[in-house]
């Protein structure tokens, strides 16, 4: 608080203030990290690329927040990613353990989404069935979390219409495959996604258009 001196300044002092607590006990108050349950309730997603023979299945489980209560809400706690390829299996246990901890931190997540979607595999992407490009195995990961969070209610959104599918189609037939998949990044939703269609900025992931 400032305060207007009226008089002249003839000496000066910094006042102590005896009665500041101690500083452990603030400390503690800043966000502590969720608590695990025994049991969790959770989902596992499967996910077949062409770039591996096996499939890689995704179990994300959740903590209850506030149960019993008006605001009670699920949130992720922790991912565990499964595939008999052994090949990548350090990067992948080290992500997941990342992921983990961020969810179990609070707050928001959505930035993990948009982080991930944005990796290139440098050896090229591939097609999902219903024509969208995935950039990489780490961006489908990253979809994956975003249709959890979407299910649970953590995020808006919807991954695919069939408007959008088609707009996907109508895109690789018309700027080819290699066109299509290298994207400009999306004001609205993030993903690198950005192609023209018809004079019109259009993302072949959230759907959202700008024509000019
Ligand atoms: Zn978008």
């Amino acid at each position: 608080m400032a305060t207007k001196i009226e008089k002249k300044i003839v000496g000066y002092e910094v006042v102590k203030n005896e009665e500041q607590p101690p500083q452990e006990e603030k400390v503690t108050a800043i966000a502590p990290l969720l608590e695990r349950d025994d049991i969790l309730e959770g989902m596992t997603y499967k996910i077949k690329t062409p770039v591996s023979d096996h499939a890689m299945y995704i179990t994300i489980n959740d903590v209850i927040i506030n149960k019993g209560q008006p605001d009670e809400h699920r949130r992720p706690f922790e991912i565990f990613i499964n595939s008999k390829n052994m090949e990548h299996f350090m990067w992948i246990v080290a992500l997941t353990r990342v992921i983990s901890a961020i969810f179990r931190k609070g707050g928001d997540i959505n930035f993990l989404v948009e982080e991930l979607k944005a990796v290139f595999d440098p050896r090229g992407g591939y097609y999902k069935k219903g024509g969208k490009y995935m950039p990489s195995i780490v961006a489908e990961i990253g979809e994956v979390i975003q249709q959890h969070l979407v299910s649970i209610g953590m995020m808006e959104g919807q991954l695919s219409t069939p408007e959008l599918e088609a707009k996907r189609r109508e895109a690789r037939k018309r700027l080819g495959e290699e066109a299509a998949a290298k994207g400009a990044q999306c004001g609205k939703c993030g993903a690198m996604a950005v192609v023209r269609l018809d004079n019109c900025n259009t993302c072949l992931e959230c759907g959202d258009s700008k024509c000019g």
